[in-house]
């Protein structure tokens, strides 16, 4: 008895009679096979196992394993002489969590390829990061992709990719993270980027105005520099001279000038997070490394020191060395203007985000 055993095909999204054609079944046996379980025509397969077993004496015995693509279900077909049998089995999965990894260079697409060949996973994690992450243009070495993704085995065989778990991408400082959650808003799990779905925002608005001109992005071309880089937080229009606040109460770590941030400051938070206000037109005289602020205290005025095109307050938050997208720990309103707002806090973050001013023309820059 010889008995070969092989996987014929790997997360190609195969349908049964085309799996089945191609593996040893004639026109005759697809017709009794769909006559028996007709639901097989219409599902897809992640991959298809084959177990050929050779009796000397007798004819020889296919046995065929039709892994369902959404679920556990495995469909077993054997074919002895001219008898065919069906049969539904649940399967327990070995599940790994394999992490991937790589540098990006071309397209995110292309970059994860690379890593891991599955063209849907690729596409999936291109979609998940279009917001924040629209070019590779001008990128250096410094940019990189990271994920988790759940691998399932039968018996020690690859059978298909389960779910993307987490996915990170990192561009110099700044870092863009997203997890598998469930979205209250859409009732589904997906891909969405971390903080999306808190319901309690913990920083307030720095400035007495909503009205953004650039948000948080991996990469973008600066307009002053002309280099490509992340914007690393969100830039606030508002008139030279407005009062800056703390987005949170905190204790002043930096009071500094550079070419670049013009007049900044950083503050360190409970919470772990830092806070940082750049191109100030002045700091308030009392404000000093190591004071603690409350978030009634004016910290400096908007200005446009540093390389800035224009009057704005660039507002950036820190985790544990990395610049993150600040839109999804924001509240949608300033201290001083939270009793004015509370029915916007209840709606979720794209309304949130509509109601936000954001226009692309004079877009005011900085680093
Ligand atoms: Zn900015």
């Amino acid at each position: 008895l010889v008995i070969l055993s092989f996987v014929s095909s790997i997360h190609a999204s195969v349908i049964a009679s085309s799996a089945l054609s191609s593996n040893g079944f004639n026109e005759e046996d697809l017709v009794s096979i769909s006559q028996k379980y007709p639901e097989l025509n219409s599902l897809t397969f992640a991959s298809v196992k084959i177990n050929l077993a050779n009796n000397k004496s007798d004819s020889s015995q296919i046995e065929l394993k039709l892994y369902s693509e959404k679920n556990n279900d495995v469909y077993v077909v054997t074919k002895s002489g001219k008898n065919i049998e069906v049969e539904k089995i649940e399967l327990k999965y070995d599940v790994i969590v394999k992490s991937v990894e790589g540098v990006i260079r071309h397209t995110l697409y292309e970059s994860v390829i690379r890593e891991l060949n599955f063209p849907d996973i690729a596409e999936k994690l291109s979609e998940s990061f279009q917001d924040e992450f629209t070019s590779t243009k001008g990128l250096k070495k410094a940019a990189q992709f990271q994920f988790d993704i759940e691998q399932y085995f039968d018996h020690g065989t690859f059978i298909k990719n389960g779910q993307i778990l987490n996915a990170s991408l990192f561009v110099r400082k700044a870092i863009s993270k997203k997890t598998y959650q469930f979205s209250a808003d859409k009732m589904v799990w997906e891909l969405l980027p971390d903080n999306a779905t808190l319901v309690e925002k913990p920083f307030y608005l720095p400035v007495n105005s909503s009205s953004i001109s650039s948000l948080f992005q991996l990469n973008r071309r600066h307009p002053v520099t002309k280099k490509h880089q992340p914007h690393n937080g969100i830039d606030f229009r508002a008139r030279t001279g407005s009062p800056v606040f703390p987005a949170l109460d905190g204790e002043v770590t930096t009071i500094a000038r550079s070419r670049s941030k013009g007049k900044y400051i950083t503050i360190l938070h409970e919470n772990g997070y830092k806070t940082t206000y750049m191109h100030l037109k002045k700091i308030e005289k009392n404000i000093k490394v190591g004071k603690m602020v409350e978030l009634s205290d004016q910290i400096g005025e908007v200005g446009r020191t540093g390389f800035a095109t224009g009057t704005h307050l660039h507002f950036g938050i820190i985790k544990d060395g990395f610049f993150v997208n600040p839109i999804f720990l924001l509240k949608r309103y300033s201290f001083a203007q939270k009793d004015q707002n509370i029915e916007i806090e209840s709606e979720n973050i794209e309304k949130n985000l509509m109601n936000m001013e954001i226009s692309d023309e004079d877009i005011e820059e900085d680093k």
